[in-house]
């Protein structure tokens, strides 16, 4: 046996990739299928085997020559991959709730699991892009989406804590009174924090506090008309990349929230990289750009040994997490004599 295979199951989606035991990725760009985790856990490892099997096709590869895969999620789980007791957005049927997910599609595939929530998986994908294997290097990750995910990765390790809650970097709390513009706001978070990094950089810190602190700004926008925040918080990127005051403003905000947190992480840390990814930035390089140079102008003053840490775009976004994945369960299988 010579590959193992990344499986990056999401709300929406379930990505699948192979490398070889010499971390060649055989997929270029996505392989992905319309994820069933509503219909519960029969329906879904069902689906994932299925999807190796097609996986495994598309890249001229037999299945068995798979040694172990790598499964990430998105959380609440376990660092063992068990999922929580009262569901999640993402695994919404009862089935779901307490189930090992890990163990379950260790059975149903009769290969070797290894389990990480999708945010470390991504942030281990953005480390390794960037360092390689074997690196004494520490990075920390920032991945925008719905909420906001991420990880830290010490020497090529993911940071994953006593019970798996490691770089649970959303629920940080950070110094926002600071931000510019910022002024009055009062960014509640769905963990109850108010002030966290996903209460002010996430789709739904747009849409639950910086759409409804700086619309009644602008009167006449367009975002104004519609009756809808969750739509309008959607529209906030697109309108911010061609220019729009109101959609910049929101992520100046965002970006300088960044800062702040980023600030807190090279004090903690002196990081070798820090990484943005996720949805919010899969964009433009010109938008890209701007707005990592607003995360650094969001940045209190660094002493001068730190100011070159480097801010990276996180590579292959879209892949980031059945890659990181990946290059986990490759690490393990290594280490028990599998490859
Ligand atoms: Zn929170």
């Amino acid at each position: 046996m010579s590959l193992v295979a990344g499986v990056d199951l999401g709300g929406t989606a379930v990505n699948y990739t192979l490398t070889t035991a010499d971390e060649n990725f055989l997929i270029d760009g996505l392989c992905e299928h319309p994820a069933r985790a509503r219909e519960g856990p029969a329906i879904c490892l069902q689906q994932i085997a299925d999807g190796l099997r097609i996986a495994a096709d598309r890249a001229g590869v037999p299945l068995e020559d798979i040694a172990m895969v790598g499964l990430d999620t998105p959380g609440p789980a376990s660092s063992a991959g068990v999922l929580s007791e009262r569901g999640s957005t993402n695994f919404v049927h009862t089935d779901w709730c307490g189930f090992d997910i890990r163990l379950g599609l260790e059975q149903k595939i009769g290969k070797p699991v290894i389990y990480l929530n999708d945010g470390n998986a991504g942030a281990l994908w953005g480390h390794f892009a960037l360092f390689g294997a074997g690196t004494s290097a520490t990075s920390v990750s920032a991945i925008i989406g719905t909420g906001l995910g991420g990880g830290v990765i010490a020497e090529g390790n993911v940071i994953r804590g006593r019970k798996g809650f490691g770089g649970e970097l959303g629920h940080v709390l950070i110094p926002y009174q600071s931000i510019a513009g910022a002024e009055g706001m009062k960014p509640r978070c769905n963990c109850g924090r108010i002030g966290d990094l996903e209460s002010l950089c996430s789709l739904t810190a747009i849409e639950n506090s910086l759409l409804p602190h700086f619309l009644p700004q602008y009167p006449d926008h367009e975002l104004a008309k519609l009756d809808d925040n969750r739509k309008a918080a959607k529209l906030v990127r697109g309108l911010a990349e061609k220019g729009d005051p109101l959609g910049r403003e929101i992520f100046r905000v965002q970006a300088h929230a960044l800062g702040l947190f980023f600030d807190e992480m090279i004090n903690i840390f002196d990081p070798d990289a820090l990484i943005v990814g996720g949805g919010a930035i899969e964009t433009t390089a010109d938008f890209q750009g701007w707005f990592v140079r607003e995360i650094r102008r969001g940045m209190p003053s660094q002493r001068a040994e730190q100011l070159d840490i480097p801010i990276h775009i996180m590579p292959d976004g879209d892949t980031a997490g059945a890659r990181g994945a990946a290059i986990e369960a490759l690490k393990t299988a290594r280490r028990d004599g599998l490859l």
